[in-house]
């Protein structure tokens, strides 16, 4: 078995399934199966961050543990409590670089968005992390520690509800961590997220998304983001390799489960996807397979040619959404004082001027005469 080892050689217990920990517990270290079950919760229900605590384990075999393997894989670094209670966590990778997660409380619910890699190769137009162009791919134990390590510092009073795949990074350009991972999380002696809880969000790359839907029963959103191909190729260039029809395609093929249906995200550019046809072509789309749309107002940030739709112009949107009978929410734009919504994240250090794609000669003209146009 190839377990995920740190410099130091050391195998990281938190990028293990269930199954691949008690493989490796009986294999290399020769205990018995039952062992596993003892340890996995004690990495996943206690939690704990020491071998030390795990009572029930032999001194001799937590001995052999300290030596063989690791249980924290990341490091926190900072936290930052916007006014509306959106918290934006950060964490120090073995490789120095920094990873974010964001909590996003809510009556019903307490979300936590997480990464699956150090800033993200997509290029999509009007996000931030974009600009960092990929640095890393995150391992399965970086990913899973966002969660554990989260619980931990947040305590008791914050129980994590929902787990969604939205911070930096494409999950897709990274599914070798971000499946198994999802498998953890949903591992019913350990984290025990439902998997309607746990929600990985693609910009659109197809095989993976085929992948996904054979691998893992944790749900699908996609960034739609745009309705025809000339404008999704423009802001979205991952269009150019797997154009909308071929997305569609895929997602009426997809191994739909009970109750399930896909989440269509869709940022508001103002001008740019937000007429009445969009909305109309987008209730078409809706029509071909199970799925709800969510629309998220633009979070403006340095450098963007884009501004949001405006909130009347939203609502007039979601309303011929909603007419036609499509289940549509309009996402709350949340903790953007701390630069910790969505499309914010990454520390402004690390960023570049964006690779610009042209925007068709019809936009040009009302981007110019925004603001900041096709200056750079
Ligand atoms: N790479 C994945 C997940 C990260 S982005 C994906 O593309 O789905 C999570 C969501 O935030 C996506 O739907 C994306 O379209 C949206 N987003 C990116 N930048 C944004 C911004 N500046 N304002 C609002 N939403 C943004």
């Amino acid at each position: 078995m190839e377990a995920q080892c740190d410099s130091e050689g050391r195998v990281l217990l938190r990028g293990l399934t269930r199954e691949q920990l008690t493989t490796w517990l009986v294999e290399e270290l020769g205990e018995k199966p039952f062992r596993a079950k003892q340890i996995w919760s004690w990495l996943y229900v206690r939690m704990v961050s020491s071998f030390d605590e795990m009572t029930d384990v032999s001194k001799a075999t937590r001995a052999l543990l300290k030596e063989r393997a690791r249980i924290d894989s990341i490091e926190a670094h900072e936290k930052h409590v916007a006014r509306d209670g959106t918290t934006k966590l950060t964490w120090r990778l073995d490789s120095g670089a920094i990873i974010e997660s964001v909590l996003i409380p809510s009556a019903k619910r307490n979300t936590l968005c997480i990464s699956s890699q150090v800033g993200c190769a997509m290029n999509c137009q009007f996000c931030y992390t974009a600009r960092m162009g990929l640095a890393q791919n995150l391992n399965v134990a970086e990913i899973v520690d966002q969660v554990v390590q989260s619980r931990r510092l947040l305590g008791e009073d914050i129980q994590l509800t929902n787990i969604v795949f939205m911070g930096m990074g494409e999950p897709f350009h990274n599914p070798n961590s971000v499946i198994p991972a999802t498998l953890i999380m949903m591992d019913r002696l350990g984290l025990d997220f439902s998997q309607r809880r746990v929600t990985v969000s693609t910009s659109g790359l197809v095989p993976e998304i085929e992948r996904f839907g054979r691998e893992t029963r944790a749900r699908l959103a996609v960034s739609l983001n745009a309705t025809t191909d000339e404008v999704r190729d423009w802001i979205m260039p991952i269009n150019r390799r797997y154009p909308l029809g071929v997305l569609l395609e895929t997602l009426e093929q997809y191994p739909y489960r009970k109750n399930e249906r896909v989440t269509l995200e869709y940022v508001m550019l103002r001008g740019v996807n937000d007429t009445r046809e969009d909305a109309r072509r987008l209730v078409s789309i809706t029509r071909r397979f199970p799925s709800k749309v969510n629309l998220i107002p633009f979070n403006p940030h340095d450098g963007t040619e884009f501004e949001s739709t405006r909130r009347a112009d939203i609502d007039r949107f979601a309303q011929i959404l909603f007419s036609q009978g499509v289940s549509v929410t309009v996402r709350q734009t949340r903790g953007d004082d701390g630069m910790a919504a969505c499309g914010q994240l990454g520390s402004p250090g690390e960023r570049r001027e964006p690779k610009r794609m042209p925007a068709p000669e019809r936009f040009r003209e009302a981007l110019a005469s925004w603001n900041v146009g096709e200056g750079s």
